[in-house]
């Protein structure tokens, strides 16, 4: 079919990009899809950059209607903070399914494909898509955000846990693993402390690899000053952002000798003033190296949190403040391992094993797979 031209328009052409500007114009946004959900994430986001093919996958309805699309969009809307979940997801579909109800769909079609074509035929490149992310970190991405935005109207819907309920779950996790353990190679508080610190963005798995060789050849401060930055990068270059956290593992472990005889503090405020330190991570070294009942969220236990509905939050400090307010004392000190485990294993980002999780009937999370 050869393609229609149609001369750009000045206000769709030099205002928000082309795919935005077309299923704006398509009426989309009005056809039941909230603003962000429908024009921005179903055809801005989700759509066209995202994919790497932003003609096919703006043009195409059925890019607003099938699974990851549509999560994309409806987390996206959510995320923003515009809709609760059931309806942002309804939202979220407004683009293929509203729409197609409403005869918007089409009009979306046509309205991005425009957009979709203008700079093209006009010679002129007004804007540079940005590179596609991989599609299972975007997934998990968007099962996070659909989760937190979960959390989000749990926390206005008054559904939260009663104290019964989070001590029953608690004395569950107890009971199947009484003596949670984290899954980093470790030898002592330092070599914790690079571990953790290596361990953003990356998976235990691939640090402990990494920490194989690393440990090896310099296991205390003063060895790894030695060792010096370049030796580092070289052993843990398998990691995302490895030069970075070479450097910072370095001049850490230097502070450690200038400031704490080599020694790492037992003090939260001293722990964050290390490069590559933050809250997460001294969270995880006061718990684990001290004993110090911390509960530190990462990735999997914001999720946990707010899909089950156990301490919702917008932030991880958020979920970390409303966990320890909730939490029995007599389960602090093992609460975020088990709650990262139940994360990690059971409750994943895309699929969930709610037929083998042991608080299933306590979760609040409304798209149980069983
Ligand atoms: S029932 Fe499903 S969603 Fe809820 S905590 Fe268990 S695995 Fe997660």
């Amino acid at each position: 079919m050869p393609r229609k031209i149609t001369p750009p328009k000045p206000a769709a052409a030099t205002e928000a990009g082309a795919p935005k500007s077309g299923a704006s114009k398509s009426g989309a946004s009005k056809s039941g899809a909230s603003k962000s959900g429908a024009s921005k994430s179903g055809a801005s986001k989700s759509g066209a950059p995202k994919s790497g093919a932003p003609k096919s996958a703006a043009t195409k309805p059925g890019a607003s209607t099938s699974g990851p699309a549509k999560s994309t969009a409806s987390a996206s809307a959510m995320a923003a903070g515009h809709a609760p979940v059931s309806p942002a997801v309804k939202a979220g579909a407004g683009g293929g399914k509203a729409g197609t109800k409403a005869g918007a769909a089409k009009g979306a079609a046509k309205g991005a494909a425009k957009g979709a074509t203008r700079p093209a035929l006009s010679g002129k490149r007004k804007q540079v898509a940005p590179p596609p992310s991989p599609a299972p970190r975007r997934n998990k991405a968007v099962a996070n955000a659909a989760a937190a935005a979960h959390g989000k109207t749990l926390a206005r819907t008054l559904t939260a846990w009663s104290e019964e309920e989070i001590a029953e779950a608690f004395t569950r996790f107890e009971a199947q693993d009484p003596e949670p353990k984290g899954e980093l190679n470790h030898t002592d508080a330092f070599t914790l402390l690079v571990a953790v610190v290596l361990s953003a963005q990356a998976t235990d798995t691939g640090v402990n690899k990494a920490t194989h060789g690393l440990f090896a050849a310099a296991s205390t401060p003063a060895a790894m000053v030695t060792l010096g930055e370049e030796e580092v990068a070289r052993h843990i270059r398998t990691l995302g952002l490895y030069r970075g956290k070479a450097k910072n593992v370095v001049e850490l472990s230097r502070l450690l000798l200038e400031r704490h005889a080599g020694v790492v503090p037992r003090d939260r405020a001293a722990l964050e003033a290390l490069p590559g330190v933050g809250r997460k991570t001294a969270n995880v070294v006061l718990n684990i190296a001290f004993g110090v009942p911390t509960i530190a969220v990462d990735t999997h236990l914001f999720r946990v949190a707010n899909r089950t509905g156990l301490a919702p939050g917008p932030t991880p400090l958020a979920v970390e403040l409303g966990l320890e307010a909730r939490i029995p004392d007599r389960f602090k000190l093992h609460a975020h391992h088990w709650l990262i485990l139940h994360g990690r294993y059971i409750c994943k980002a895309t699929r969930p094993e709610c037929g083998r999780c042991i608080i299933a009937d306590l979760c609040r999370w409304p798209e149980k797979r069983f």
